[in-house]
């Protein structure tokens, strides 16, 4: 992943200063735009590989940046950084349920936000895993052509939510922590990250409808798959 192209939406100038030398000493082709609509101007033009989204900017918030690229046929797949000022617990689940793929609060490490931007394209690049579609009561889940179906509706998941079902139902009957969850589905696992599982895990049921009993909560420990209704 050398050379792929990040592109930052930031309209503060250190901060803007300090990350693209960062992910450029880290190989990345670094685009920049200072305002909201500049920014989805050039996620639109320029495809690139990864955003990272402040998210108050000028004009144009992250937020709505965000829903924007999202809802777009040819950018809704670009996974989604975002950054903010805000640490509230609130603010992240703004960010995951608009679409965000992770979150990070600033201030931040340079070096966190290279590993994160690394992680989530691993993630958004990996192969599926060569696997028969999951066939299990009423849900099909199809790794290879990223599909999955509840009943005889197509649930529209993002990668990290498409990855997460699989993972889960992959290993029905058995509790998957967060930390596992993490590691496996996340590719990394810092402390305090337990929660983004949570939201995930929320918006996933919801899109689940019916099915979403079938992601059971155990309690204090994490997740487990039913095979059943
Ligand atoms: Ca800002």
């Amino acid at each position: 992943m050398s050379q792929a192209t990040v592109l930052l939406v930031e309209d503060e100038k250190d901060i803007q200063t300090v990350v693209e030398f960062n992910l450029e000493r880290a190989g990345f082709k670094v685009l920049k735009a200072t305002d909201g609509l500049d920014g989805l101007r050039r996620a639109q033009s320029e495809h690139p590989d990864l955003v990272v989204l402040d998210l108050m900017l000028p004009g144009l918030d992250g937020k709505e940046v965000c829903r924007r690229l999202k809802q777009g046929e040819d950018t809704r797949h670009i996974p989604i950084l975002m950054l903010t000022a805000l640490s509230s617990e609130t603010d992240r689940i703004i960010g995951f349920e608009i679409g965000a793929d992770d979150y990070l609060t600033k201030p931040f490490s340079p070096r966190e936000l290279v590993l994160r931007v690394q992680a989530i394209l691993r993630r958004a690049q990996e192969q599926p895993e060569a696997e028969a579609p999951l066939k299990t009561a009423g849900l099909v889940i199809d790794p290879q052509r990223h599909l999955a179906l509840a009943g005889d509706r197509e649930l529209d998941l993002t990668a990290t939510e498409f990855k997460l079902l699989h993972h889960l139902a992959a290993r029905a009957g058995r509790v998957q922590t967060r930390q596992m969850l993490l590691e496996r589905v996340w590719g990394y696992a810092y402390e305090g990250y337990a929660r983004t599982v949570d939201t995930h895990v929320r918006r996933l049921r919801r899109k689940l409808g019916r099915f979403s009993d079938r992601i059971e909560t155990v309690r204090g420990i994490g997740y487990r798959f039913r095979e059943k209704p």
